[in-house]
């Protein structure tokens, strides 16, 4: 196996306006190790524009990541959404946002495509609720849907969750089937860009009950920061007891990724 696998884009489906679905599966004899963990994290290489083959070769020359990389071929971050058959089939979810490689990439997206797939970034994710949590608090926006979907999917009967989201439209809204008790908050039209994110501002004005005990958090860089801070000077959540990961930032381009550096994704 080496470091950057390729994928063939098998299926691409609008889920919602601003949501695309890619179905890839795996070429040779890899699979994706996948650890279960909701909000898992793949890192994809993508072909350049015009072309439809990722330059998996690239990451996977010796001095790779040795030295100041010229001209490296576009990658980003991803969440695995779905894993089919063992690993050989991945599902991941693209925003579609504005001036984005990686999303105008998935709307051009057709059965055939080749991505490169990182396979030794494979297992992280972020998502640790202690044992014993009784209620969480679960923020994301639309870059965090993917992994609060497959947390909120992942929850045991008994499990109690509030979930704040910010997407672009009433139409990008998702419905998912869990065994626990969620209450959503859908917050339309706000953040992604357009403006500043309303989550801060939700999470803020939130009465909090007494048996919240954990909180995951995956939005835009700025917003990430404020909720962290209301989590552990309003709420007094324990360092151990809330993550919150910068998925993006506002004006920033390229693969980006700014986490509490209090917990280390597993
Ligand atoms: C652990 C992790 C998991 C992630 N999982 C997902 C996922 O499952 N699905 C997903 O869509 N994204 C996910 N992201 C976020 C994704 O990596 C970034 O949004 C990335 O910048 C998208 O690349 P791009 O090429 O489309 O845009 P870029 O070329 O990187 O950025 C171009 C411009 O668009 C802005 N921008 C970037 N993202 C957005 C956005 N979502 N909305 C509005 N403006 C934006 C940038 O600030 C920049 O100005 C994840 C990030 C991390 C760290």
């Amino acid at each position: 196996m080496q470091f950057c696998e390729p994928a063939r884009v098998v299926d691409a489906q609008y889920l919602t306006p601003h949501m695309i679905r890619i179905r890839l599966e795996i070429l040779g004899d890899w699979r994706w190790p996948t650890h279960g963990i909701g909000d898992e994290k793949i890192d994809l290489a993508f072909p350049r524009e015009d072309e439809t083959v990722a330059e998996f070769g690239y990451f996977n020359r010796e001095e790779y990541g040795s030295g100041p990389c010229l001209d490296e071929p576009p990658w980003r971050h991803y969440t695995v959404r779905n894993v089919h058959a063992g690993g050989s089939r991945l599902d991941i979810d693209f925003v579609v946002h504005p001036g984005g490689f990686a999303s105008e990439w998935a709307v051009r997206a057709q059965p055939g495509h080749v991505l490169g797939v990182f396979t030794t970034n494979g297992s992280r994710s972020y998502y640790a609720p202690p044992s014993r949590t009784r209620r969480q608090l679960l923020v994301a926006d639309a870059t965090g849907l993917p992994g609060l979907g497959r947390i909120i999917e992942g929850l045991e009967p008994g499990a109690a969750a509030t979930a704040f989201v910010e997407v672009p439209s009433q139409q990008d809204v998702q419905r998912f089937e869990t065994a626990a008790d969620v209450t959503f908050s859908w917050l339309i039209g706000t953040g992604l860009g357009r403006s500043h994110s309303a989550l801060p501002g939700a999470v803020e004005a939130w009465a909090a009950p007494d048996d919240l005990d954990y909180a995951w958090v995956a939005c835009e860089a700025a917003a990430s920061r404020r909720i962290r801070r209301h989590l552990r000077a309003g709420l007094g959540l324990e360092r151990r007891s809330h993550i919150a990961v910068g998925y993006w930032t506002d004006g920033h381009t390229g693969h980006f990724e700014q986490d509490d550096h209090d917990a280390s994704p597993s």
